[in-house]
């Protein structure tokens, strides 16, 4: 097939293929720092790692300005809603790393109060394994989050749809008791009184 003759300096793309360029390439992260995993991830901005060679140095602090949570660190239960709260002012398309193991499995923190991973509770596209991740491992997920970008962003504005709901896995439903006294009537001596 013949192909027609391109001026000098005109360049011709897809727009879907121009746009996702952009994207990937203009990350701007919204840092969620709350533990050790945090220092890391400053480590990235510094001149030794430099993430600024990937387009994503342009860290805000409101969450408007944002595309990329970066979730650095353990998110205890009183924490949650505001980690939930900001994803949810970050305006669409926005992307989300789970930046080690605290953030993506609760870690060593196998308690009631810290998140057992926050894919329960809101959307992650990257997992960064490690306690702590080395910087380049982060800087890797950033590169793997750039081909997913890259692949699944369009313009028919699949990408604009709100992603409000988590993707990891289901709750462990608690079996169901069923009360068989009334409340407040099971009382201590009831208890030593059927042992
Ligand atoms: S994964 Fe390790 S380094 Fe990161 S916040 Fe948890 S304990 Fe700290």
């Amino acid at each position: 097939m013949a192909v027609a003759a391109v001026p000098e300096g005109v360049v011709l793309s897809q727009l879907d293929h121009l746009a996702n360029w952009v994207r990937a390439n203009s990350l701007w992260p919204m840092p969620f720092a709350t533990a050790c995993c945090g220092i890391e991830l400053m480590a990235v901005g510094a001149s030794r790692h430099d993430i600024a060679r990937f387009g994503a140095e342009v860290m805000r602090f409101s969450p408007r300005q944002c595309d990329l949570m970066i979730v650095a660190g353990r998110v205890v239960m009183k924490m949650l809603p505001v980690l939930q709260r900001i994803w949810l002012q970050m305006p669409e398309p926005k992307w989300c790393i789970s930046m080690g193991a605290c953030a993506s499995s609760g870690g060593v923190f196998d308690t009631y109060a810290v998140v057992q991973g926050i894919d329960r509770f809101i959307p992650v596209d990257v997992y960064v394994p490690g306690c702590p991740p080395r910087p380049e491992q982060l800087i890797e997920s950033i590169l793997d989050l750039q081909e997913k970008i890259k692949k699944t962003g369009t313009l028919m504005g699949k990408e604009f749809a709100q992603r409000t709901e988590h993707e990891g896995p289901m709750h462990v439903q608690a079996p169901q008791t069923e009360l068989t006294v009334a409340p407040g009537s099971y009382t201590t001596a009831t208890r030593l009184q059927e042992k």
